[in-house]
């Protein structure tokens, strides 16, 4: 028997690394989503986690470069098309929709037979500002895991939009201030309202302003929205007024009419997190995947492995445990909740 030599199975995805700071692809000598500058980046979505300024070249959709470019100033940016097939080195490239906001992509990297998908952030349910998540069955699925506890179940974003209407329609002499992170949540709950028919102006905080004429600009419409600093108090009187959620306890807030205080996240599932703020009315709208949209979405997917990234990973990996697929936790650094 000492003619058998023992050759090591290569492991799945054995070309592509994770480091702390973002996942680097050895034989197209990129890097994704990293937190540092790099010679060569491609970007899933313009939050600033996954996006970040300094790069010599990214490659990203058309969207979330104009993103980046409003953020951080002009890129070297390589605009690429959903479902466009690349080659960069050795690796097929293409960036297909995640749903998470504008511009918002899947990387898809085909390479030695195996394909990853790296998702970035996304969600399932259907969302007015941007493409639909296209399912891609892979070998390796690079999930988020945001919300990945059994307790995060988002409920129907037409029921807290009703909510939301119906309080303001109950209070014509107060104004509804919603606190709503300034990139993809803002502008999604704008276009909602307005499917709703709810046709009259909305009023924003400045540090909106830039991201939602962007919306408008890559054609997703808003609708008449207005300063909310330059409106006198009467004019704010029964209509809806967004703001980060940064400021919905600051100063500025208190020259609006009697505001009832509501904030717009997937974290206002948790009581304490909307007593913290003084959320008098909180909305659950989220941009990420719950836990039943991650579990059904790795069940569609049928991936050999499940890589888990953005916090809460131990219950998603032990659900991936119960269902014979290997799972493991990635510590990416800075992938924080500010885009929930
Ligand atoms: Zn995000
Ligand atoms: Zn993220």
């Amino acid at each position: 028997m000492d003619h058998l030599i023992y050759i090591p199975m290569p492991r799945f995805g054995s070309w592509i690394e994770p480091f702390p700071e973002g996942i680097y692809v050895r034989p197209a000598d990129v890097w994704i989503d990293p937190s540092r500058p790099t010679p060569f980046a491609l970007v899933t979505h313009g939050h600033a986690d996954h996006a970040r300024g300094g790069h010599e070249k990214v490659m990203a959709t058309a969207e979330t470069l104009a993103i980046m470019e409003c953020r951080y100033g002009p890129q070297h940016g390589a605009p690429v098309a959903y479902g466009e097939s690349l080659r960069i080195g050795e690796v097929e490239v293409s960036f297909v929709p995640a749903g998470h906001v504008l511009g918002s992509a899947q990387i898809v990297l085909e390479h030695a037979g195996e394909r990853i998908v790296v998702s970035g952030d996304y969600k399932r349910r259907p969302d007015p500002t941007c493409a639909p998540f296209q399912p891609v069955p892979c070998d390796i699925f690079i999930t988020e895991a945001t919300f990945g506890l059994p307790v995060f179940r988002h409920p129907d974003t037409a029921s807290e939009m009703d909510r939301l209407l119906e309080r303001l329609h109950a209070n014509p002499e107060r104004c509804v201030l919603v606190g709503a992170y300034a990139l993809g949540k803002a502008q999604r709950l704008i276009a909602e309202l307005r499917e709703r028919g709810h046709a009259d102006p909305i009023y924003i905080h400045g540090a909106l302003q830039r991201l939602c004429e962007l919306y408008e600009e890559q054609g997703v419409a808003l609708g008449d929205l207005r300063p909310a600093t330059s409106a006198s108090k009467d004019e704010l009187r029964g209509r809806i007024v967004l703001c980060p959620p940064g400021a919905l306890n600051d100063r500025w807030s208190r020259r609006l009419p009697d505001p009832i205080t509501a904030m717009a996240s997937g974290w206002m599932r948790i009581r304490q997190r909307a007593r913290q703020r003084n959320v008098e009315l909180p909305l659950v709208v989220s941009d990420h995947a719950d836990w039943d949209e991650l579990t059904q979405t790795i069940r569609e997917l049928a991936p050999r492995e499940v890589w888990v990234t953005h916090g809460r990973e131990d219950a998603l990996i032990h659900w991936c445990g119960l269902h014979q697929i290997k799972a493991r936790e990635l510590n990416l650094l800075g992938y924080e909740d500010e885009d929930d």
